[in-house]
């Protein structure tokens, strides 16, 4: 067993235990922790963190973001909803938020765990196919499998073993093969327009920007993320 390790979120050391406590959620990232997880913990105040979230700190520089320090806050400082700068989903809880005036850069905790790649580096080029943007790929998997990533093009669970992209420019995070598609598709339920990648918080209502279809079966379970796809020549949205 590791030594206790001290967290800004609580004044006790807290130790590696097997959590017993059903209907607890992390103190961090407000998800439930399962049964007999290993996570770390207060028993006496029953505060309990996951271990990927016992990790975090107060402020962080993060690679995603270099040139501002990102402050740990509770819930978003915003009045309206607020989307991850990096994967654009919606975040509900606890942020890392860029304080600088007019930044609005923000993480939820899955993104502010990942890392980019030292290992990929300087395959970057090769990897990311016909995406074309600087995509950055997580290193090796999360050690402790406490977050879940989805593609954000096929929504796919990525598998711990398998590589993440991650696009500043399109906001959103990728499996090997999705990145390695490109940013434009030709889908079956939209047949007339290409549809391209895009931060799906980027249009207001989610329309094709050509027809103004907003025919939900585009924006649906049955193809859950081609809210990220408009064809990008025209305005898109209406803001
Ligand atoms: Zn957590
Ligand atoms: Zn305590
Ligand atoms: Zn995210
Ligand atoms: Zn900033
Ligand atoms: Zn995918
Ligand atoms: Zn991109
Ligand atoms: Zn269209």
């Amino acid at each position: 067993m590791e030594n206790p390790v001290h967290h800004f979120r609580h004044p006790h050391p807290l130790s590696l235990r097997k959590f017993n406590q059903p209907g607890r959620k992390c103190h961090m990232c407000q998800r439930q922790l399962d049964l007999d997880a290993t996570v770390y913990g207060c028993e006496r105040c029953s505060f309990f963190l996951h271990r990927a979230c016992a990790k975090f700190q107060q402020q962080i520089i993060h690679p995603f973001h270099p040139h501002h320090t990102l402050a740990y806050l509770d819930e978003s400082p915003y009045d309206n909803e607020t989307y991850c700068s990096v994967c654009s989903e919606k975040i509900k809880h606890a942020i890392y938020h860029c304080e600088e005036t007019n930044c609005q850069f923000d993480l939820d905790l899955g993104c502010a765990a990942l890392t980019p790649s030292k290992k990929y580096a300087d395959r970057v080029a090769e990897l990311q196919g016909n995406h074309q943007h600087a995509l950055i790929l997580r290193d090796k998997p999360n050690e402790f499998y406490d977050f879940y990533y989805f593609c954000s093009r096929c929504y796919e669970l990525i598998v711990d073993d398998k590589l993440i992209f991650a696009c500043l420019e399109c906001k959103c995070l990728l499996d090997e093969s999705c990145a390695a598609q490109g940013r434009e598709i030709k889908h079956p339920f939209h047949p007339d327009h290409p549809l391209k990648l895009q931060p799906v918080n980027s249009v207001s209502p989610a329309k094709c920007s050509v027809c103004a279809s907003t025919d939900p079966a585009l924006f649906e379970e049955r193809a859950p993320r081609l809210d990220y796809y408009h064809r990008q020549e025209h305005q898109v949205g209406d803001n």
